[in-house]
């Protein structure tokens, strides 16, 4: 599933590709935006994201929210490419130049724009870590709050009404990166820890929205290691490299289940 930087991503592909510019045709293939149809002139005047959703704002006073899940994806594609696909068309936004098309999602909502925040998805979840007004501080009082502080961060760094826009790679960078097991709540940490997990939870989610979703610091490997060419298929420090040596202590990486999804660690790294 896309996690936040993806989803950061794709918004901004979407921008460029239809903000503001005119539409010479569109559809809306879902009992939830079909009336839509009907109405002429429809700009988009601005696409975001917000954790794993995307909205997309129309000139009509309407945003259109639509969350991936596993299979919806949005594709943008010139005009002229041909795409073959055997997916459920859901929307589409044509300009002169480009296609933009959601395909099989199905969690479509329409809503009027200023009430976007008044929506439950929106208004339970959590500060979206790619915010640039979200700080380490933000962060850290989610932390220490009360309602998640005695929650174990295996479960917490998935919680989109924790922190919105994280995901399970994500989690076993930050787990590995500020060396804590995912069984550690909050609750059994010192400021010190709070704030050095703070700061991978931002510092990680950033890097991997900058380098397509590599969680690699490429710095701190050319300094350690005298080059980067040589880890360029390296993706991340832990999340998928089981039995691989773990690139701080050689020790071999392990990978186990946490919530019903994969999480990799280092056993001599986080404790
Ligand atoms: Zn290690």
């Amino acid at each position: 599933m896309p996690e936040g930087p993806e989803t950061r991503r794709m918004a901004d592909g979407l921008s460029k590709a239809i903000k503001k510019k005119d539409l010479i045709s569109y559809q809306f293939l879902h009992p939830n935006i079909d009336t839509l149809n009907d109405l002429k002139g429809i700009k988009v005047i601005d696409v975001s994201s917000l954790g794993k959703t995307i909205i997309t704002r129309l000139n009509i006073g309407k945003s259109i929210m639509t969350h991936n899940q596993l299979y919806g994806k949005w594709s943008i594609n010139l005009t002229t490419t041909v795409v073959k696909h055997n997916r459920k068309l859901r929307i589409e936004y044509k300009t002169s130049k480009k296609i933009a098309r959601l395909w099989s999602a199905t969690d479509i909502v329409l809503l009027e724009t200023e009430k976007e925040n008044t929506h439950h998805y929106i208004k339970n979840l959590g500060p979206d870590v790619l915010n640039n007004f979200v700080t380490i501080e933000t962060i850290a009082n989610q932390l220490e709050s009360k309602k998640f502080r005695n929650r174990n961060l295996g479960g917490l760094l998935l919680n989109q009404n924790f922190i919105a826009g994280l995901g399970n790679y994500l989690r076993s960078e930050i787990l590995f990166s500020s060396g804590l097991l995912p069984t550690t709540r909050p609750s059994d940490l010192d400021e010190n820890q709070i704030y050095n997990l703070s700061n991978s939870i931002k510092v990680i989610s950033m890097r991997a929205y900058q380098q397509k979703g590599n969680t690699i610091d490429k710095d701190d490997f050319s300094k350690r290691f005298g080059n980067i060419f040589n880890f360029r298929l390296i993706r991340h420090m832990v999340f998928g490299r089981k039995d691989q040596p773990c690139f701080n202590c050689s020790n071999i990486v392990i990978k186990s289940v946490q919530n019903s999804r994969r999480l990799y660690y280092c056993r001599e790294c986080q404790t």
